[in-house]
């Protein structure tokens, strides 16, 4: 589950939605107007995960063989 941020590629209205799974975001549909193409954005939270991944990948002592995913 996730909170994930769009923009409505008609009105250009933004809005946050819960996504349980792939069915959830293909419903996914602009408050304003009902338009479907919506855009997702980065969400702030992504965004400030991006140099902490990457600084713990320079430091993973795994040696790629692990399923942290970062390989
Ligand atoms: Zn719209």
């Amino acid at each position: 589950m996730a909170l994930r941020e769009y923009r409505c590629a008609k009105c250009g209205a933004t809005f946050e939605r819960i996504i349980r799974n792939a069915r959830d975001e293909r419903k996914v549909a602009c408050p304003e107007c009902g338009e479907h193409r919506v855009r997702r954005l980065i969400s702030r939270f992504a965004t400030a995960g991006v140099s902490s991944d990457s600084q713990e990948a320079s430091n993973c002592a795994c040696g790629g063989s692990c399923a942290c995913g970062r390989h």
